[in-house]
């Protein structure tokens, strides 16, 4: 599946071929999508049908791997999503691929070890954090949900 990264800034359109270079060569060091051109930000819009027979719109404004125990292969990584193409990520889109490239095998979406994403204490962690810099939760929130328990 490609993936047309359509910049915000200058308004070019390119393309990456498959989630490992989307995720490579199309991010900045945070998980920002960016255009390879300007540097701009930028976005993937993607149109998906739901089971109910509805219609699924959104700008994939980021994608962030997280490592696990299950190393290179089996990566488990989310989606930053908006609403807009300039909209700040409302929603955290959980993905999964296995590249089985380098063993003579194929790129797919998956699913890891025992079906969907596994995610330990260290993930979990990390996904906090990414959803507090693209402001996804607020620091309210988490003392919010901490308050709570
Ligand atoms: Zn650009």
């Amino acid at each position: 599946m490609s993936y047309p990264v359509t910049c915000n800034r200058c308004g070019d359109t390119n393309t990456a071929w498959e989630i490992v270079d989307l995720i490579k060569n199309h991010t900045d060091g945070h998980g920002n999508l960016i255009c390879q051109i300007c540097g701009g930000d930028a976005y993937v819009y993607r149109e998906s049908t739901t089971q109910d027979g509805g219609t699924w719109e959104r700008y994939i404004r980021g994608a962030v791997p997280f490592r696990t125990q299950f190393g290179r292969r089996f990566v488990p990584y989310i989606f930053l999503v908006s609403y807009s193409p300039r909209g700040k990520p409302k929603d955290v889109h959980f993905n999964y691929y296995k590249d089985l490239r380098p063993d003579g095998g194929t790129l797919k979406h998956g699913h890891g070890p025992g079906g969907a994403p596994v995610f330990g204490k260290a993930q979990i962690l990390k996904l906090l954090e990414h959803a507090l810099s693209h402001q996804v939760l607020s620091r309210k929130d988490l003392v919010a949900v901490v308050s709570s328990g």
